[in-house]
């Protein structure tokens, strides 16, 4: 069981990031029906989930909180709009009266690599205003409202703000000609990346720990500690966090099973129709956590220790 729990740590991230992908970019380049696709998806939460078990970054966050069957819904959702996205992209095609300057003439691999390059600077400037505005944030909040972390709560996201990142994060892309093979590769990949990010695994990435944005980087985004989970918003890699001046590689205390969540709603909704309503009843800031109460009024403060 010791060696299980060892070869996942060091092997959690390379198969995920780089087996599934590769298993993706095999399917579309050798003209494979694109179901496999799905089965690849299937496969990496399946292996996630597995990892989970086998070597978790917090036991707790294995056990249901009542969020499997809202979860599942989210993913569902997102998966669905996902693959609308991509069914769209000849109608945008044919719209559009120009041919495009994609580089349809990169071998696939370049073009793939390029669709991800614009997506994490995309995605992440979404995610950075997502955290500002507060029209995001309340759309965006739904995202954080999950009481743990474990590889579905990647897919945990309101439909509209989905369709805001697919709309500034893959859009431009579409405009630009990008073809639905490249879009397929892209969508795996951000999946893939999503159920990373989020997944309970206590796993090693050597030297490139601070380089992506997965693991404990994401997990202290996650932290309901007052502003400090305003930190870490990349998709893909830390590069835009560092020009942005939101890096942060270590939290300022470990980070326990229970530090997640939205700290203004401590009872944050559990049923899929709940949270889908939640961004219009929802006003941020004015159920003030208590953590935020003065200082000369010690009596009022929930954690007088934080
Ligand atoms: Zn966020």
């Amino acid at each position: 069981m010791r060696s299980l729990k060892v070869a996942t740590r060091y092997l959690y991230a390379p198969i995920m990031l780089l087996g599934m992908n590769g298993a993706g970019y095999y399917i579309v380049a050798t003209g494979q029906s694109y179901v496999w696709l799905a089965l690849v998806l299937v496969a990496a939460i399946g292996t996630a989930f597995a990892a989970e078990h086998i070597s978790p970054a917090h036991e707790e966050w294995n056990h249901s909180h009542g969020d499997d069957t809202a979860n599942m819904w989210h993913a569902a959702v997102y998966e669905f709009s996902s693959i609308t996205g991509v069914l769209l992209l000849p109608a945008i095609a044919w719209l559009v009266p120009w041919n495009g300057i994609w580089p349809q003439g990169w071998p696939l691999v370049l073009q793939v690599l390029l669709a991800i390059v614009f997506a994490d600077l995309a995605f992440t400037l979404v995610h950075y205003w997502s955290h500002r505005l507060p029209m995001l944030w309340r759309l965006h909040a739904v995202h954080h409202g999950v009481p743990r972390m474990y590889g579905f709560n990647g897919l945990v996201r309101h439909p509209l703000h989905q369709s805001i990142d697919m709309l500034i994060g893959t859009l431009p892309l579409a405009l630009a000609g990008m073809p639905a093979d490249v879009a397929l590769l892209l969508g795996l990949a951000i999946s893939i990346q999503l159920i990373v990010q989020h997944s309970n695994v206590d796993y090693e990435l050597g030297p490139l720990r601070n380089a992506m944005s997965i693991g404990r980087l994401h997990h202290l985004h996650h932290v309901n500690w007052g502003k400090e989970g305003d930190c870490n918003f990349g998709l893909f890699t830390t590069l835009w966090d560092r020009l942005l001046g939101t890096f942060q590689p270590e939290p300022s205390r470990p980070i326990k099973a229970n530090d997640l969540g939205v700290d203004d709603v401590p009872e944050f909704p559990k049923s899929f129709w709940q949270q889908l309503m939640f961004p219009f009843v929802y006003q941020p800031g004015k159920a003030q956590p208590e953590r935020y109460a003065p200082a000369d009024k010690p009596k009022d403060r929930l954690h007088p220790a934080e």
